[in-house]
């Protein structure tokens, strides 16, 4: 590989240190030789990298910002992970966008890097997650990695999102994926936004829409916007509505139904209740929980409190 990736942390869009200890404790055991600037005795500015898959790197610079060069994939990559996740360092390719570990790091970012910037969470960055950004194949494609949604963790096993070689309808690129659920607006194309454009937020302004109808309970008006307008919505009978609990909302697993639901009981109690308080008899209740299915009406809604992990459930049908 010939281009290069730079490694940085950054406050208020301006560089700041990253930790000296976490930079050693990766990179000490796999420098082969190092150079040190007479300014900054201690630590080396320049390294030559070897790693025990045998890949090696040229690495310049120190806490400020470490640059990459001439990197082989594998093991290198895994380093450059590691680092990024210890010291919240943000991972920036010569070609492709910024790699963030969380959306709250997205603000402090320079301007320039900020609408195209992606979030892989900690767990999920490796070295092989840093190559699916830096070296899309298009021979075997491999898609990029989704935009984190706190509320709808999992859109495609959900089928809010599909898989797309089409340019998205809002921002106008190839990402890989497209969102399938409903928008809600005067004058929004029905279908082609891509998830980027649902987690930036992009699409919700540029077309005034929302993915949801309802956010029921009593949330902060920052929990309704991130659901409503940064959140893939879900295809229903009706219009859907975001369950909440414990003061959040929750997060959203899928339709699911009789079948689907055995493993969750406390979802089953919810809808029961909802059920019995709209004063169905207790057979009618018991017939109608065991006709839920996930494809056809009625079908329940399962989600999944963020803060006690409980299941909830409501149903609708045509
Ligand atoms: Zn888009
Ligand atoms: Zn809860």
């Amino acid at each position: 590989m010939s281009y290069s990736l730079y490694l940085c942390r950054f406050v208020g869009g301006d560089t700041a240190p990253m930790d000296e200890t976490a930079i050693r404790d990766v990179l000490d055991p796999v420098t082969l030789a190092g150079t040190t600037a007479a300014d900054s005795p201690g630590s080396p500015e320049f390294r030559e990298l070897e790693a025990e898959d045998g890949g090696t790197a040229d690495v310049y610079g120190g806490t400020r910002g470490l640059t990459f060069h001439r990197f082989s994939p594998g093991r290198v990559l895994d380093l450059v992970a590691e680092l990024a996740r210890r010291t919240g360092a943000v991972v920036i390719p010569g070609d492709g966008p910024a790699i963030l570990t969380t959306e709250a790091h997205r603000r402090h970012l320079p301007e320039g890097f900020r609408a195209e910037a992606i979030v892989v969470p900690p767990p999920a960055l490796t070295g092989q997650a840093i190559s699916l950004v830096i070296s899309p194949q298009p021979e075997v494609r491999q898609r990029p990695i989704l935009p984190q949604f706190p509320y709808h963790p999992n859109p495609v096993a959900t089928g809010s999102v599909a898989a797309s070689d089409e340019p998205c309808v809002c921002c106008g690129q190839e990402r890989g994926w497209v969102y399938t659920g409903p928008v809600y607006a005067a004058d929004a194309p029905a279908a082609g936004i891509c998830p980027y454009c649902i987690a930036f937020g992009t699409a919700a302004e540029r077309y005034d829409a929302s993915f949801a109808d309802t956010v029921e309970g009593d949330v902060s008006q920052d929990v309704v916007t991130e659901i409503l307008e940064r959140t893939p919505g879900f295809t229903t009978w009706q219009s859907p509505h975001w369950l909440t609990h414990c003061g959040d909302g929750t997060a959203f697993l899928g339709p699911a139904g009789t079948k689907e639901l055995t493993a969750y009981p406390d979802a089953i109690d919810h809808l029961r209740r909802q059920c019995a308080a709209w004063t169905w008899p207790p057979e009618q209740v018991e017939d109608f929980l065991g006709s839920l299915d996930k494809d056809g009406g009625p079908t329940a809604y399962l989600f999944r409190c963020r803060v006690c992990a409980a299941h909830l459930a409501y149903a609708d049908f045509t």
